[in-house]
């Protein structure tokens, strides 16, 4: 399962490895005193040393933010627009070795997500740059003009976690910037490299102080949470992580964005083209080995198509390559940190515990070096089992029949998330009409995973507050200020 085999991708690297990481503060590059181990998790072996930004430092970093803000915010947005241009075009030169470094860190295959998640957030980059909040007329009497407008807020922390570091990262930076804030970004210690790369990059493009790169540990996302001088978090990771975001954020009323986790249901009803969505619908759970916040993590099937969608399932993913990264062939690349592995050992072990049928994988073969998992599908488990039930944020799925369409409905919404789900049936307007009863804040009808830059992405319930993206998305880096003249 484990190949060492590596492209020559790899080779591209040695100069960025070799020389150290830094932060980005107040325009400058920064070596620390302290730096920490970033391990590859395709052999957890270690790949470079990141630094470890001081409570001080990153206090400099919101400093620098904070100067930088006033000129920032009043240039124009098209000048702003400008320099993010720049960055993109900047991004886009050194695309490939980010990628690389994204495989590296993250372990996502190089020839497929991680080059399609470094495409994707260059994508992004360059057309938030474009897009602008114009100031709405909601009156224009005779005698009275009532303008909305939407001035920034100031200083911006975000805070990304280790499965998409580089998309995620970037989805944030480019609207953040563009309506007018200045950012202290701090990447997930489990992934730093690439954040502290594309830092290295913008230390180039923007004035000093418009973005800052801190690395270091959970502390400094904390450390963040309660300053008084950042105006808002902008937050994606564990619902857990979140709440606690939140509270720390009261102190000075923070305006907040939490993207948080989900246990996304996908639905395939009765009348389905079922044979033809099984590729669609394996990516959708195994891309990036399932450690995606919309993967599909509970498969519901009708229980007249049931069982031979379970082996026609087991089919399409049973010759996918689990392996490292760098290695073309490669399919599905390891998970990210031990952490995670350790709870999809434990989570792996209750599967084989309770009994249930594992038609595909089920065992963790853990004298691997790397963190590898295996495809694993699990035959209708009960409801209430934790296969289920948790967010498992790996390579394994549970296939559950149902009879009864208000049943299924029931159950894709008896959870506390409420990210994002997807319905299935040859008969839309029926397919359309149950996924209208899905409590999530995206729901897709017989296709997945479409993103957009001017689609609002959001969860409800524990998965989130507020969105992501479109209009509603560069609003929540916005004050509303509303104006009113008499004439
Ligand atoms: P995590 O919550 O452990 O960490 C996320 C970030 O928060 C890291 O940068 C971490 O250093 C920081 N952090 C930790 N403690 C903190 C604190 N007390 N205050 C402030 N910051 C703190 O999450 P993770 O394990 O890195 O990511 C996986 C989770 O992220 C999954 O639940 C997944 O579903 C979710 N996720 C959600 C989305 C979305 O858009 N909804 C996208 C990707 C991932």
């Amino acid at each position: 399962m484990h190949n060492q085999a590596t492209s020559n991708v790899s080779f591209n690297l040695h100069s960025i490895l070799d020389n150290p990481f830094r932060l980005l503060i107040n325009g400058k590059l920064v070596a620390c005193d302290r730096t920490f181990d970033v391990f590859n998790p395709a052999n957890n072996e270690v790949i470079a040393q990141a630094p470890v930004g001081s409570s001080s430092q990153l206090e400099t970093a919101i400093e620098a933010a904070k100067a930088a803000f006033s000129n920032w915010a009043s240039l124009s947005a098209d000048e702003r627009g400008d320099y993010i241009l720049k960055y993109a075009d900047a991004l886009e030169e050194r695309k490939e070795a980010l990628a690389a470094l994204l495989t590296l860190e993250q372990g996502k295959p190089f020839h497929t997500m991680a080059t399609e998640e470094v495409n994707a957030a260059i994508y992004w980059v360059r057309e938030v740059a474009k897009r602008r909040l114009p100031i709405e007329t909601i009156e224009d009497t005779d005698d009275h003009v009532v303008e909305v407008h939407h001035t920034p807020l100031g200083v911006v922390g975000a805070i990304t976690p280790w499965n998409f570091p580089v998309l995620l990262g970037l989805w944030k930076i480019a609207p953040c910037l563009v309506t007018g804030n200045t950012m202290v970004l701090k990447p997930s210690p489990y992934t730093p490299l690439t954040s502290l790369f594309f830092g290295e990059i913008a230390a180039k493009i923007f004035p000093a102080g418009v973005l800052n790169i801190v690395s270091g540990g959970n502390e400094l996302g904390q450390q963040m949470t309660e300053h008084p001088d950042i105006a808002k978090i902008s937050f994606t990771g564990s619902t857990q992580t979140g709440q606690k975001v939140m509270q720390s954020g009261a102190t000075n009323l923070k305006r907040i964005t939490l993207e948080l986790g989900g246990n996304d249901a996908a639905v395939v009803l009765d009348d389905a083209d079922w044979e033809s969505i099984i590729p669609t619908l394996f990516w959708a759970a195994f891309g990036n080995s399932g450690q995606w916040c919309i993967a599909v993590k509970r498969l519901y099937v009708h229980s007249s198509i049931h069982t031979q969608f379970v082996k026609a399932f087991v089919q399409f993913a049973q010759d996918k390559k689990v392996g490292n990264g760098m290695d073309p062939t490669t399919d599905l690349g390891p998970i990210q940190n031990k952490m995670q592995y350790d709870k999809l050992v434990s989570l792996f072990r209750d599967t084989q515990k309770q009994g249930y049928k594992v038609p595909l994988g089920g065992v963790i073969d853990e004298s691997l070096a790397g963190n590898f998992v295996p495809i694993t599908i699990v035959d209708n488990p009960p409801e209430d089992s934790r296969i289920v039930q948790e967010e498992p944020f790996g390579p394994i799925l549970p296939i559950i029949a149902f009879n009864d369409v208000d049943d299924v409905v029931a159950r894709v919404n008896a959870t506390p998330y409420g990210l994002a789900g997807s319905v299935w049936g040859r008969d839309r307007a029926r397919a359309i009409e149950v996924s209208k009863r899905i409590q999530a804040g995206t729901v897709w009808v017989n296709e997945i995973h479409i993103h957009g830059v001017d689609i609002p992405f959001g969860g409800h319930k524990m998965s989130g507050m507020g969105v992501e993206n479109g209009h509603e998305g560069l609003c929540e880096f916005t004050n509303t200020k509303t104006y009113m003249f008499k004439k």
